[in-house]
């Protein structure tokens, strides 16, 4: 069975998979989903997921939901919103290799999921989380990619989508999508990490569910890039995999079972 636990090996105080928490109540680090029987047979689910990429039902088409068997955090999937995330090429970039010295380099385009960013492979999953917790709001502090990513899934699973903006550094062609889906934007005078402890009590208070980076459940599907990554190289590591930083979010999510 699933369940979150706290990231700090010197509490590791494990918690329902369903509470509504976003730090460890004992210590304040943050949480993870952990799945302690979880049994893998290799290649039964190696030829399942390619069977399911040739199918044509959404969780199976979802380059995210294909590989639901390695982060099985629900229990039933009627709750997911998928817009087709994932299934992101990867690209040969000869002309960068070359320019940097390197046998070869591949991007693997994270641009193409359907908000334009990797921020849809875990928001697909934080929004399954919401639903599933009879969430009818969910909210992020964002100046960019989170924001857009939030406000398309709850658009689509029909949860209202609330965007708070630190006063004067924002994307405004993210701002822009965001509002194009439906969201409602505040934009507070305060910094990034004064707006993000306000909401937290504010959601605690009015039962919105946060959809920040501290969020566990955008992680797990942030794994999902790396175990596509992996199946599209017919389950041949890289030597190198090199990702941009922010939170480290999905940093984390990629050295999962390291
Ligand atoms: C969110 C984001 C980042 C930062 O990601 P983290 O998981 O917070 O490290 C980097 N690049 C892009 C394009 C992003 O959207
Ligand atoms: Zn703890």
């Amino acid at each position: 069975m699933a369940c979150l636990v706290c990231f700090e090996q010197s509490c590791r105080t494990e918690y329902p998979i369903t509470d509504v928490l976003y730090n460890c109540p004992k210590c304040g680090g943050l949480l993870e989903a952990i799945y302690p029987d979880m049994a893998i047979d290799v290649a039964a689910l190696r030829r399942l997921f390619r069977e399911r990429r040739m199918g044509n039902a959404p969780l199976d088409a979802s380059g995210v939901w294909r590989y639901r068997e390695l982060f099985p955090f629900l229990e039933d999937y009627s709750q997911v919103v998928t817009l087709r995330e994932g299934d992101t090429p990867l690209l040969d970039a000869g002309a960068a290799a070359a320019y940097g010295g390197l046998d070869r380099l591949t991007f693997k385009h994270q641009g193409y999921n359907p908000t334009g960013s990797f921020k849809d492979n875990g928001m697909t999953c934080g929004v399954a989380q919401a639903r599933r917790l009879g969430m009818k709001r969910v909210a992020c502090v964002s100046t960019g990619n989170t924001s857009a990513s939030m406000a398309a899934y709850a658009a689509a699973g029909d949860i209202e989508a609330l965007i708070f903006l630190p006063h004067g550094n924002v994307s405004f062609g993210k701002l822009a999508q965001a509002l194009e889906y439906g969201a409602r934007t505040l934009e507070v005078q305060a910094n990034f990490d004064e707006i993000l402890a306000l909401i937290r009590v504010l959601a605690d208070r009015l039962g919105i569910y946060l959809l920040n980076s501290v969020n566990p459940f955008r992680i797990e599907g942030q794994k999902s890039i790396i175990i596509e990554m992996l199946d599209q190289r017919d389950w041949r590591g890289p030597d190198w995999i090199v990702l941009p930083g922010g939170n480290l979010g999905n940093t984390a999510a990629a050295i999962f079972g390291r």
